[in-house]
């Protein structure tokens, strides 16, 4: 069974601006509303009627959006960026471009990138460490897809292993 909401009609989105390093059009500073889409596989629990909430996954996936809405998305862990602070501002160094920024309006990711992809693998792992284990009935997989904007998205599934160790799925 699984439990699904959309992005767009659920009202799962934010609102943020990225760039991809060194990409012709993308890799000027830009902004995108997102839609987040999740997917949630599992099994009812004899305790529980459902594989999962909806209020709780509802909730979980809108502080997620909250954490990004109206920030600049920066990958920490981008090799192909230099990330030093300078008092309240941070700079971000690609190749000869510089873009100076406040910290405070940065929402930095433990990612190394912040394509669609990176976005959702993003989503997918702190999904799976807030409702991957316990609160929930049993679940197995934890699919969500990012849209930037109507009609293109990227997506990812985590499955879990033994030893509750979540690892992509080869989709
Ligand atoms: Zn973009």
């Amino acid at each position: 069974m699984w439990v699904e909401l959309d992005g767009w009609t659920a009202k799962l989105r934010f609102s943020a601006c990225h760039l991809i390093p060194h990409h012709p059009k993308c890799g000027r500073l830009h902004g995108h509303t997102y839609a987040v889409s999740v997917k949630i596989h599992g099994k009812r629990t004899r305790e529980q009627e459902f594989v999962i909430d909806f209020e709780l996954l509802k909730e979980t996936v809108a502080e997620l959006c909250a954490r990004l809405d109206h920030h600049v998305v920066i990958a920490a862990n981008d090799p192909r960026l230099r990330i030093t602070e300078d008092g309240d501002n941070t700079a971000i160094a690609i190749g000869e471009k510089v873009y100076s920024i406040p910290t405070c309006d940065i929402a930095f990711l433990p990612t190394d990138s912040t394509s669609a992809e990176s976005l959702s693998l993003y989503f997918a792992s702190e999904l799976a460490s807030l409702i991957g284990s316990g609160a929930s009935g049993d679940i197995s997989k934890i699919e969500v897809r990012i849209d930037e904007g109507l009609g293109q998205g990227a997506g990812c599934a985590l499955v879990i292993r033994a030893g509750n160790e979540w690892v992509e799925a080869d989709t």
